[in-house]
């Protein structure tokens, strides 16, 4: 049995998958970056003891999806926002020592898109793009059902697009990336700055509770969905002029309310995606759903070492 683990900035999931990317048990925990890796760690070996035991099965390998940066065929985290103490920690040789089975890593979008191509939406896609929405912008990219990496083997940032050059500065140096205008803080920081000052939901105001009031007919909170979809929508029409590719599948906590967003993206791809078949680009939502990360993982073994 493969086990995935998925590792967050702020939780850790594990679980056992079996052979056809389904979730038969699952565990999680807080990540608490600042309590260490080793106690993160010793959680990790905790939790998939159990939930391998609660299913009676033993664990044949196990692939890790985490987010980045990381090294995937060193098996060695690189200097992640969330946990920068972690950096140069190697979660594949530990886990490997501790379980006696082979392990695998990737980034956790690339993770996630592998999970989509294998058993999800993304199945016999030739050019397949993932793109997860939600505290940040991750994008996986597979190519005939390779994760596409960059010199060094490196995962390319592609939440880091620059859709305004003059827009919000981004701590990666450069100003108005998607992902600062896009993910879920810049719906909320476009509200913010946009909001009149007697705007009576502007405390505590998260995306999910935009969309709410969106939904009941708030005119800003209207404008700020409106806003969000162009913003989303120049990215991934961008990403269709470069790629052209089948499918760009759409995951993460912003696409619960794809309702609100895809008329507004489709149209901006329509209008500037003319001179691309872009109307052969399917543009869908992700389909493994909440485990979408954890069943990823899990894909990164079989990515890896399977048949
Ligand atoms: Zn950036």
């Amino acid at each position: 049995m493969i086990a995935g683990v998925d590792i967050g900035g702020t939780k850790i999931a594990v679980g056992m998958i079996d052979d056809h990317g389904r979730v038969l048990t699952q565990q999680q925990c807080p990540t608490d970056a600042a309590g260490g890796y080793d106690k993160a760690l010793a959680n990790i070996e905790r939790m998939l003891r159990s939930t391998a035991q609660k299913v009676g099965v033993e664990i044949t390998g196990i692939g890790i999806g985490s987010t980045g940066p990381v090294y995937p065929f060193e098996g060695e985290f690189g200097n992640v926002d969330f946990f920068p103490q972690w950096s140069g920690r190697k979660p594949v040789a530990d886990l490997s020592h501790i379980f006696n089975v082979s392990v695998a890593l990737e980034n956790d979008a690339d993770a996630a898109a592998l999970g989509e191509a294998a058993w999800g939406a993304g199945r016999n896609k030739t050019r397949l793009i993932y793109v997860t929405v939600g505290t940040g912008i991750g994008v996986g990219v597979i190519l005939d059902g390779k994760v596409y990496r960059g010199v060094d083997h490196a995962h390319p940032e592609i939440g880091h697009q620059v859709i305004e050059a003059a827009g919000p500065p981004c701590s990666c140096g450069l100003r108005g990336c998607w992902e600062s205008l896009a993910a879920g803080p810049g719906l909320v920081a476009w509200l913010q700055r946009s909001a009149p000052a007697d705007y009576p939901h502007r405390a505590g105001i998260t995306a999910k509770r935009i969309f709410e009031l969106a939904r009941h007919g708030d005119e800003l909170a209207l404008r700020a969905v409106e806003h969000e979809a162009c913003c989303l929508g120049i990215g991934l029409a961008n990403l269709i002029n470069i790629f052209v590719p089948d499918a760009i599948l759409l995951g993460g906590s912003l696409m619960k309310s794809a309702d609100l967003l895809m008329d507004g993206v489709r149209s901006i791809v329509a209008k500037g995606c003319r001179f691309v078949p872009s109307e052969k680009t399917e543009i869908a939502l992700a389909s493994l759903g909440d485990d979408t990360n954890l069943i990823g993982a899990a894909r990164v073994w079989h990515s890896r070492f399977g048949a």
